[in-house]
């Protein structure tokens, strides 16, 4: 294992991106990430504030330049403005982004871009007040659509929406999802539906991206790929003939992107992991407590780095789904 230099695996890919989930909570219950009835951390399980700093600190050390917020649902967390405001006098951060469902975004908004947040990225699955009740087993279109404009009108650097397709349930919203996203000239990315949910994964409700594609492209004639594309960037993105808006496949299942992986996640909890489907993790709160013991927070991250698989197996007979389900990773 390298002791110095940037944050290298066993194949290669240097690391450059964590995301950093800040509480295991969330005020909706979508079905592909959570079950109905969870146990969440308590308060005094969850990484403070300046514990938050010390760990994406030392990773942008190592040469981490990109941190995304998440979790669960971000905006519960009630520091969260202040996280924000910490993580911009890190020296070496250059993207400092931001993953919601948008519930709370009307009040929030301003003050996170006000912090120093650059970019957001929103999930809207449906226009449709009963097909978000289905999906998210909670009512709130209309705040989450609130939420959009308040961040339309926020002034961050960039906007996107994710949203998440399952046959028979918000299939029929393609198309009116990318119109939506279309007139305010924003990237609406499509996540392929993987299996880190609660419930067993039923690959045959997952609508992939090709299908996605045709479905675009029967309405607005054919995509192009966005030329200079980041090759370690999840989605592969596209414009519409018409120049107006893109649209983004993340298409993790049926075209992995593993070889390109950059990425390590952070759980509310302290726990560092190299990958979305890893089966272990490395704890860091023996390193937060005992900053000079044997085991840095450095030394954590560059193990954790160093163990990294290949790539997840999810189209394998050896895919093991990992105990925590999505909203406890951090997504
Ligand atoms: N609560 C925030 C939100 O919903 O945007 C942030 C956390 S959420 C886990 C981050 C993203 O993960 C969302 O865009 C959500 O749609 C996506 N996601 C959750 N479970 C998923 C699954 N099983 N497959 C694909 N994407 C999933
Ligand atoms: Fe909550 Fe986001 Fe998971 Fe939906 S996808 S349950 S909003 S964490």
């Amino acid at each position: 294992m390298p002791s110095t230099g940037p944050l290298l695996d066993t194949f290669g890919r240097i690391h450059r991106s964590l995301r950093v989930s800040v509480t295991d909570r969330c005020n909706l219950r979508c079905t592909y990430c959570m079950p109905e009835e969870a146990t969440f951390l308590s308060g005094n399980q969850l990484l403070s504030r300046k514990q938050i700093l010390q760990v994406v600190s030392a990773g942008v050390e190592l040469g981490l330049t990109k941190i995304r917020l998440t979790g669960g649902e971000p905006l519960l967390r009630k520091d969260l403005v202040e996280i924000v405001g910490d993580l911009t006098q890190v020296e070496g951060i250059e993207d400092l982004s931001l993953t919601t469902n948008g519930i709370l975004l009307t009040e929030f908004a301003k003050p996170l871009f006000l912090a120093g947040l650059q970019r957001l990225t929103i999930s809207l699955d449906t226009l449709k007040e009963d097909t978000f009740h289905r999906l998210a087993r909670r009512d709130g279109l209309a705040r989450v659509l609130g939420g959009i404009e308040a961040a339309l009108e926020a002034g961050f650097r960039e906007t996107k929406l994710n949203a998440v397709i399952l046959k028979g349930v918000n299939e029929d919203e393609i198309v009116p999802l990318a119109a939506y996203a279309r007139e305010r000239n924003i990237t609406l990315r499509f996540i392929e539906s993987m299996p880190i949910g609660a419930d067993p994964w039923d690959r045959g409700a997952m609508v992939s991206g090709k299908e996605i594609q045709n479905t675009l492209e029967a309405n607005w004639g054919p995509l192009t790929a966005v030329l200079g594309q980041n090759p370690h960037a999840p989605a592969l993105d596209f414009q519409f003939a018409d120049g107006r808006g893109k649209i983004g496949l993340i298409m993790s299942v049926t075209r992995p992107f593993c070889g390109q992986c950059d990425r390590l996640r952070l759980t509310a909890d302290g726990k560092l992991r190299n990958c979305l489907f890893s089966l272990e993790e490395t704890d860091l709160r023996n390193a937060l407590e005992t900053p000079n013991g044997p085991e840095s927070l450095q030394v954590c991250f560059r193990k954790s780095v160093w163990g990294k698989w290949e790539g997840h197996e999810i189209n394998t007979s050896r895919f093991l789904k990992p105990d925590r389900t999505m909203h406890s990773i951090g997504g």
